[in-house]
């Protein structure tokens, strides 16, 4: 059974340009994610804010008080002028499913549409369709897009068991762009050997173009300590002809170095057959924002 618990936060943004993700900033509208990907980086002790890696997807902390939190901070923002891309949630689902109940990040968009900040929102929930009303403003007064992170179709269920299953998430893509709100994916985390084919890439590539994605961010897994135990049980169950390869490949938090240039030139041939940008484009960003892009 999943816990929520009400909790107050002292302060929502996190100041840390991601040139990835265009992001001035970071927010979080909940802490832990009821999601429960196997792979989640965010059961890592270097984010985990949750006594043990199990309780992040058993209990979520609902920051009750996210939106008075953020009109404080960006009404002090734009008294000073500083203007940039509120980039969230970064270690949880925005649109997991309390969202239904608690809308924290419908609130918290509103917000971010008050102050016409531009954002961009990640996640893996065709729940964010509900805000599609604030979605539209907030394009139209500054930017927005959304990324849907999409690793895998066939290994989906396995992978990520509590997330909308993917074909879902691109039915909520095609219905954004159609509607006029820029979206993209983020392939991330690649699982070696499991989905850094060619064919999981080029599908999820081709029917992300074909639902109106703008863009294609990738990104390797990373395995580090609670999180590594986590994804090593699952794969001695499911995989275990793959446990030493990953002993092998894993000798720091991410894949060496040789591998990952395998996996980013694939990815390259992928994208560019497809034409499609490897990060999201920077002329769309710049026309809609008129200040500084960075705190
Ligand atoms: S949806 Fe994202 S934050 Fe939530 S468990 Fe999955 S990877 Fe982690």
């Amino acid at each position: 059974m999943i816990k929520y618990q009400l909790m107050h936060a002292k302060s929502m943004l996190v100041g840390s340009p991601d040139e990835w993700f265009r992001s001035g900033w970071n927010l979080n509208t909940y802490r832990g994610c009821e999601h429960a990907c196997n792979y989640c980086y965010a059961r890592s002790h270097k984010y985990l804010i949750h006594s043990t890696e199990e309780a992040f997807d058993r209990t979520i902390f609902v920051k009750i008080n996210a939106p008075q939190v953020l009109r404080r901070e960006l009404e002090k923002l734009s008294k000073k002028g500083k203007k940039g891309i509120i980039c969230f949630n970064s270690a949880s689902d925005p649109y997991q499913p309390c969202e239904v109940k608690y809308k924290i990040s419908r609130k918290v968009l509103g917000v971010i549409k008050d102050y016409h900040f531009p954002c961009h929102i990640m996640m893996k929930s065709d729940l964010i369709l509900r805000d599609l009303d604030l979605l539209r403003e907030v394009s139209e007064r500054a930017w927005c897009t959304v990324s849907f992170t999409i690793t895998t179709f066939e290994l989906a269920e396995l992978l990520e068991p509590k997330a909308p299953e993917p074909e879902r998430r691109l039915n909520a893509m095609k219905k954004l762009s159609e509607e006029g709100v820029s979206t993209g994916i983020l392939l991330m985390p690649i699982i070696p050997y499991l989905t850094d084919n060619k064919e999981n890439i080029e599908e999820i590539v081709e029917r992300g173009a074909e639902s109106g994605a703008e863009y294609v961010i990738p990104g390797e897994m990373t395995l580090r300590d609670a999180q590594k135990e986590r994804f090593m049980k699952l794969l001695e169950e499911t995989f275990p002809e793959l446990v030493e390869k990953y002993e092998a490949l894993y000798k720091n938090s991410i894949p060496g170095e040789e591998y990952r240039s395998k996996v980013t030139e694939i990815i390259k041939s992928v994208c560019h057959k497809h034409k499609m940008p490897m990060r999201i484009p920077e002329p769309r960003i710049k026309r809609y924002v008129q200040s500084e892009l960075l705190p």
